[in-house]
Order: C-alpha cells, then sequence, then structure tokens
C-alpha cells in the first residue's frame, strides 16, 4: 500500500482527517529522528512536512517522493525548483491561517501598546504592595500602521487595524487597489513607510529578496517611537541589528514570532528586553486552523494519490 508519511513538526494531527487518507494510504507519523524513519521516507510516496527541509539530500533518500504537502503556508524550507526537476509536486496551506496569524499580529501589538505582559505581572504582584506603578500605554486609534507585504495574511491585519481606527499604508511588489478601496489603505514607497509608520508590520514571504529587508538602515529610518512587529519568518529582520536599535532606544519595541533561528536561544538579547513581546511560532497555532491546515494537506495528498493534480500547489509549480 503507498506510504503517507507525517513527518516531525506536524503536531497533533486529528486522527480523523488521518482516517479519509487511509483507504487510499497507509499513514505512517514519524520524525527523523527516530529509529527505521529513512527506511519509511524510502518507501514513502507522498510527505506531510511541518518543519525541516526538502532539499536534494533528502529527496535521495526518498526516490518513491510525489508529493511534498506543506503543513503551513510558507515553503522556504522546501527547495521548489529541485523536486520540479525531479516531478515531485509541492503544495502549501495558504488561506486557512491567514485570519489567526493576523489575530496574533494584533495581540502582539496590543501586548505592546498597552503593556499587558508587564501589567499581568503587576496585577499578581506589585498592586497589593503598592510599591511601583505601571507606565502609561498608547492610544492606537490614529496611528499609522505600516504593512509590509500586502498579501493573504496583510490584508486581514490590515482589516483589524482599520477597525481599530489606524490609518494603513503598505509597501508591495504589487499594488492593491482593492484593499485601497475597501480601507483605504494607500500604496507608499517601502522607505516612507518605515518614516511614516507607528507601527511597522511585516508579512512577506521569505526569499532572496526579503532576507533581511529590515537591517541597521531600515531601522534607522523608523520614528523612535515606533515598534516593529514580524510574524512572517525571522531572516526578514536582521536580529542583531533589531537587538542593537532596541538597545539604543533607536525604535521604542517589538513584537516578535519568528527568529533567525528556533527555538530562540534564551540567551538572546531579545529575551532581556521589557519592551519586546515574544511568541515562539505560534501565529497558526489555533484548534480550528491547525484542524483546517491538516484537512488542506489531506485534501491536496488525496488528489495527488487519485491520480489529480493537487489543489493548492506552491506558484512556481501552477501553470
Ligand atoms: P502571500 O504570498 O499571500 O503574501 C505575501 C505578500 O508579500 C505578497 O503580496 C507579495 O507580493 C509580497 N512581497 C513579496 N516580496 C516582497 C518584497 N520584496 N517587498 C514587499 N512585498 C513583497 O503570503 P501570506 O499567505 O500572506 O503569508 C506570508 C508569510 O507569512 C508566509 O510566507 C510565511 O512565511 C509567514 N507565515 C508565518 C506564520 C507564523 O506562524 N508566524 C504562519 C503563516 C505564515
Amino acid at each position: 500500500m503507498v506510504k503517507v508519511l507525517v513527518n516531525a513538526g506536524v503536531r497533533n494531527f486529528p486522527e480523523d482527517v488521518a482516517e479519509t487518507l487511509k483507504p487510499h494510504a497507509e499513514v505512517v507519523y514519524m520524525s527523523p529522528s527516530e529509529e527505521g524513519y529513512l527506511d519509511v521516507l524510502s518507501e514513502s510516496e507522498a510527505i506531510i512536512l511541518g518543519t525541516g527541509v526538502i532539499n536534494a539530500e533528502f529527496l535521495d533518500a526518498a526516490p518513491k517522493l510525489g508529493l511534498a504537502a506543506r503543513f503551513g503556508v510558507g515553503y522556504d524550507n522546501v527547495d521548489v525548483a529541485e523536486c520540479s526537476r525531479r516531478g515531485i509536486h509541492v503544495t502549501h496551506t495558504p488561506d486557512v491561517l491567514s485570519s489567526a496569524v493576523a489575530d496574533l499580529t494584533l495581540g502582539l501589538i496590543l501586548s505592546l501598546m498597552r503593556g499587558i505582559v508587564d501589567a499581568n505581572t503587576y496585577a499578581r504582584v506589585e498592586w497589593s504592595l503598592r510599591r511601583s506603578r505601571l507606565p502609561f500605554g498608547r492610544d492606537m486609534e490614529g496611528m499609522t500602521f505600516g504593512i509590509v507585504g500586502l498579501g493573504r495574511i496583510g490584508v486581514e491585519v490590515a482589516r483589524r487595524a482599520h477597525g481599530f481606527g489606524m490609518k494603513i499604508v503598505y509597501s508591495d511588489v504589487v499594488k492593491r487597489p482593492d484593499v485601497e478601496r475597501e480601507l483605504g489603505a494607500e500604496f507608499s514607497g517601502f522607505e516612507d513607510l518605515l518614516k511614516e509608520s507607528d507601527i511597522v508590520s511585516i508579512h512577506v514571504p521569505l526569499l532572496p529578496s526579503t532576507r533581511h529587508l529590515i537591517g541597521r538602515k531600515e531601522l534607522r529610518l523608523m520614528k523612535p517611537t515606533a515598534v516593529i512587529i514580524n510574524t512572517s519568518r525571522g531572516l526578514t529582520i536582521d536580529q542583531e541589528a533589531l537587538v542593537e536599535a532596541l538597545e539604543e532606544g533607536r525604535i521604542a519595541g517589538a513584537g516578535l514570532d519568528v527568529f533567525e533561528e528556533e527555538p530562540l536561544l534564551s540567551e538572546s538579547g531579545l529575551t532581556r528586553m521589557s519592551n519586546v513581546v515574544l511568541t515562539p511560532h505560534i501565529g497558526s497555532a489555533t484548534i480550528e486552523t491547525r484542524r483546517r491546515m491538516a484537512e488542506v494537506c489531506a485534501e491536496n495528498v488525496k488528489a495527488f494519490l487519485e491520480g489529480k493534480t493537487p489543489p493548492n500547489l506552491v506558484p512556481e509549480q501552477r501553470s
């Protein structure tokens, strides 16, 4: 029977969703550190992949593979060109996670603007002692919100920011007149966006052109009162430059779900700063969204096993 390997990094793939594949295939859950993994990989025709890298070396160990179904929308961990050369389909899970990531993005912003993390600790310990007071927060209404990458997630973030009464500016390689009409969003040059925004939120995919899109030079353009939010990929920001800018007070704060290296090392400069809110790459980690992502992966695997074109091929493989 055809083997489908559910790889490490896909937590709690719902049993009933896996069941839908069983008439077509044997589903095996395994992580690369487990004994016998390479044997299973060598027999697998489809893989559902969370973290981990799919490159030429990996593919050499998977000679029967016909589909790499990424459990997520970003696929910077998959060498798509190499997969295409070998006739392997690559799919991902667009749209179904956009709202969850947008919710977290606004959560990070609210935490920063209202000091919710510190206030939580204060309410539990300091409040009754009356020794100190919390600093005031900031009003989001009326702020300028800069979105870098107004794609699926960027648009959901813009809708929420609009609901908070913020002015939306965006920079992208494509214009979005539809969003301009819907939300009054204004297209902006990248540098102008950095100079004008009170909040800069990054939503680009990780590509050679977006690696360290935000570095020392870009951070210097931001207002000292502005904050930066990243729920895209850690490598879109030069993390060392970010730590430096935060330490020197050149920007006011950061809300980060993604990091250059994950898990984030506890000795990172970021973990010592009170004007930084950190989450451990949980953008899509809600019960409902993870279930939808599993369903989309299963739909792609099923289509592939039935000899049809999987519905969610990555853009590079769509003709
Ligand atoms: P998308 O492709 O719909 O949107 C990306 C946007 O970025 C597009 O509009 C594109 O034109 C734009 N873009 C590309 N290069 C650019 C550049 N150099 N400058 C400005 N804009 C540029 O993707 P999406 O579904 O919105 O997802 C965005 C990214 O979010 C994913 O690639 C993934 O890395 C990340 N993500 C993170 C989490 C998380 O858990 N934190 C979850 C899901 C997605």
